[in-house]
């Protein structure tokens, strides 16, 4: 009974070797999730297995922690040390649940089955199926969005998987050994040394704190020859970044921003993405519209989410889905809009809160909470009904059974009483560099703004706390002791 030890820190597993595990009950029902966020994950923690045949599908076997996805774009943290395995997970449950590395392609309401194609490299003689399902939650989170913008795709990195933060990192250190290149012309070093960041949400903001961080406390050490050289600019198309958080906290944003010389081009909208320039319209004081040519060595894309093409094809079957734009329209316990047996959480939900990771996992424990009580309530109802046919076959006990039915009745009604979702916002936090953080925080019942080193260390301790596992928890720990004591890896 060693394995779990690990997580009981955690609070979540109980101590349970994997061997021990039963298998599910065919005549369950089956509960399809599909995804591996912090919906889906979340979901499944709470979730009682034993009353379920639960199948979870997702094209990656492992939870990421994206929280800390922009530190591993310059490698103060290692990008294993966020990730979590989905079968450690599932192991530790007390019922078995089944795990397909696939991508979930359509999904058919009608006949109730998921479309999976295994997406993996090595392709086994069976790399497409279906999955039937008798309850289908939707967790699959949302794509970059671009909106259509030329080029974007081709030439920009995006920063929402782990594949994203080890293309950024090489490219980094790319741009970096290119531009001192022999002979390179001075314009060409420029061009090399310019890192674009286009969106000042706070997945913008978080990279070019970081980016600037890697470059200040350790490229300049190791390539002293390029310290003038190297420059951030993040552009927004709004007239501030971090439009979530209070004015006080922009401008301590911003000011922090200029100290550390990145620039901020707010009301700047890119247009175009070339292999080398941004095209962007900047907007002046006074209304004009200029038309601006960045020459870019890196370019990060974070403009914010889109829907993935299954749930838009799930939404294109569903008549109550014509009016929604941004995804799965959900009602107060988040079943999909016009359906009966579908849920949906996180980024590819619309239940009217914006789509982060808190939200997400919130709304993944609520669904675990109903489906939990759900079976439940299935079962008493069928022992009510079975006592009342031995109630008119036995007429000796009447009494006794009434009373019984009686009690399985209140029981019915105290369980059933659950409660509409409802999201309880702890707060935003978000790392702007050179060791300072931003954070608006509700907490007992009062709301505070507070920016600076102080709150870096509430915002480590934050994030530390919420890592999935201790293994997690001691691999990010290790990771900034060890890039704080030997500077960040600048190979490639
Ligand atoms: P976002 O939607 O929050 O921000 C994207 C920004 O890009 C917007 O401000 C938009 O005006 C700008 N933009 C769009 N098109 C543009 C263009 N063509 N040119 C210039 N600017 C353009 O996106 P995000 O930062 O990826 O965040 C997505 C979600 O995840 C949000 O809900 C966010 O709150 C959440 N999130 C939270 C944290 C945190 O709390 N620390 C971190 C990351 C993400």
């Amino acid at each position: 009974a060693i394995a779990g030890t690990g997580y009981l820190a955690y609070g979540v597993y109980e101590l349970r070797h994997p061997d021990d595990q039963v298998e599910p009950d065919p005549t369950k029902k089956n509960l399809v999730i599909l995804g591996s966020g912090w919906g889906a994950v979340s979901l499944l923690k709470k979730l009682d297995t034993d009353l379920y045949n639960v199948t979870v599908i997702s094209p990656r076997n492992y939870f990421l922690f994206t929280p800390l996805l922009p530190s591993c774009t310059t490698g103060t943290v290692e990008h294993r040390s966020i990730m979590e395995p989905i079968r450690s997970i599932i192991r530790h449950k007390k019922t078995a649940v089944k795990f397909y590395e696939a991508e979930a392609t359509k999904i058919d309401p009608e006949r109730k089955v998921v479309a999976i194609n295994d997406n993996s490299d090595i392709k086994g003689e069976m790399n497409q199926t279906e999955v039937p399902y008798d309850m289908l939650v939707v967790s699959v989170g949302a794509e970059n969005a671009t909106f259509g913008i030329p080029g974007v795709r081709e030439h920009s990195c995006f920063l929402k998987e782990i594949g994203d933060a080890q293309q950024i990192r090489k490219k980094i250190m790319d741009c970096v050994e290119t531009a001192t290149f022999k002979d390179q012309s001075p314009e060409e070093v420029d061009r090399l040394l310019h890192m674009v960041v286009v969106g000042g949400g706070p997945t913008g903001v978080e990279f070019a704190g970081e980016l600037q961080d890697f470059f200040d406390q350790d490229i300049k050490k190791w390539v002293p020859e390029i310290s003038d050289k190297f420059k951030v600019t993040l552009i927004e198309a709004l007239p501030n970044v971090l439009p979530m958080f209070s004015k006080q906290l922009i401008d301590y944003t911003e000011s922090t921003f200029k100290e550390e010389k990145i620039t901020i081009k707010t009301k700047t909208m890119v247009k175009k993405v070339t292999d080398r320039t941004v095209e962007a319209e900047a907007t002046g004081p006074d209304g004009k519209k200029t038309l601006e040519v960045l020459p870019y060595g890196l370019l990060v894309w974070a403009t914010g989410n889109a829907v993935r093409p299954v749930v838009k094809d799930l939404m294109s079957q569903i008549p109550a889905q014509k009016d929604s734009r941004r995804g799965l329209a959900v009602n107060e316990y988040l079943v999909v809009q016009g359906t009966k047996d579908i849920w949906a959480t996180g980024d590819c939900a619309v239940a009217g809160y914006a789509p982060t990771a808190q939200v997400a996992s919130q709304e993944g424990a609520f669904l675990a909470r109903l489906f939990n009580t759900m079976a439940k309530s299935e079962a008493i109802e069928s022992q009510i009904s079975t006592l009342s046919q031995s109630l008119n076959l036995q007429p000796g006990d009447a009494a006794a059974v009434s009373r019984d039915i009686e009690t399985h009745e209140k029981q019915l009604r105290r369980i059933k009483d659950i409660k509409p979702f409802h999201y309880t916002h702890q707060g935003s936090l978000a790392y702007i560099g050179s060791e300072r953080a931003v954070a608006d925080v509700s907490w007992l019942n009062g709301n505070f703004a507070t920016g600076g080193g102080l709150t870096y260390l509430f915002w480590r301790s934050a994030y530390l706390s919420m890592c999935f596992s201790t293994r997690n928890r001691v691999l990010v720990v290790l990771d900034w002791l060890k890039s704080k004591a030997f500077g960040r890896d600048v190979s490639r």
